[in-house]
């Protein structure tokens, strides 16, 4: 299964993937791909807010294992605030946003002390995750706001601080224009594209399961819109992911 996913990515232009870690029963699997498909799969760990609870700290304490191991991962995350999964009734939601802004704060605090870029998970939350990164030691330019759904105001804030969105197949939505003005606001010369698979497959596959060899569906989908060339968009969304990462190209 793994394997066809990986051949069929590479008929379709995708040579090097990011197994974007959420929790702890992800990290050991991702890190073991990028080992296993080494200069094909990269990894990150990091705790996704949805998965935050009581126990972060102790969650967060075993990012240190691979940060210091010798296969080190090429970002923390996904981390960061969802405001739209969250349990029911106020004293709850206030308990449970509360932990994931100090599970936020401390993995950016991590990042900055192994100066690795930040993938960012936002769910209806923008203004807190930018008040949180403003406060810590992570250079802007090391941070990426994934699957970016916000508007162009958003987008100016972010690129005005240096930090950048990627985008998925959600901008191939008919409803989601605000995402293609995001995009082109941010300009070609900023683009990162993604799949998010298994999530969020973009037209014409919406609601299937995604898979890397998708992601031609997303650049194609705005090329017209930015006035660029599939092969253009891809060789600079390739470039920009690869530097963000700090992979060489
Ligand atoms: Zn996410």
């Amino acid at each position: 299964m793994l394997e066809e996913i990986l051949s069929r990515a590479k008929e379709n232009g995708v040579s090097r993937m990011a197994a974007i870690g959420t929790s702890s029963e992800d990290w050991n699997l991702y890190e073991g791909l990028s080992k296993q498909f080494k200069g094909i799969i990269y990894y990150s760990v990091g705790l996704h807010p949805c998965y935050v609870d009581e126990n972060f700290e102790q969650e967060i304490e075993k990012l240190e294992i691979f940060l210091k191991s010798d296969n080190e991962p090429i970002a923390l995350g996904e981390m960061g605030l969802d405001y739209f999964h969250l349990p029911k009734g106020l004293n709850e939601i206030e308990k449970i946003v509360e932990l994931q802004k100090m599970a936020f704060a401390k993995q950016l605090h991590l990042a900055a002390k192994y100066k690795l870029p930040v993938v960012i998970h936002s769910r209806n939350a923008f203004s807190d995750c930018l008040e949180i990164i403003e406060k810590s030691d992570v250079a802007w330019e090391k941070v990426l706001f994934h699957c970016f759904s916000e508007g162009i105001e958003e987008i100016k804030e972010l690129n005005e601080r240096g930090g950048r969105a990627s985008f998925t197949g959600i901008i191939t939505f008919k409803k989601n224009g605000f995402l293609r003005e995001a995009l082109k606001q941010q300009s070609i010369k900023n683009v990162i594209l993604e799949t998010d698979s298994p999530y969020l497959a973009p037209e014409p596959k919406r609601g299937k399961e995604n898979e890397p060899s998708y992601l031609h569906y997303i650049g194609e989908s705005v090329t017209s819109y930015l006035n660029i060339s599939i092969q253009e968009l891809s060789e600079i969304s390739f470039y920009n992911t690869n530097k963000f990462y700090e992979i060489n190209v």
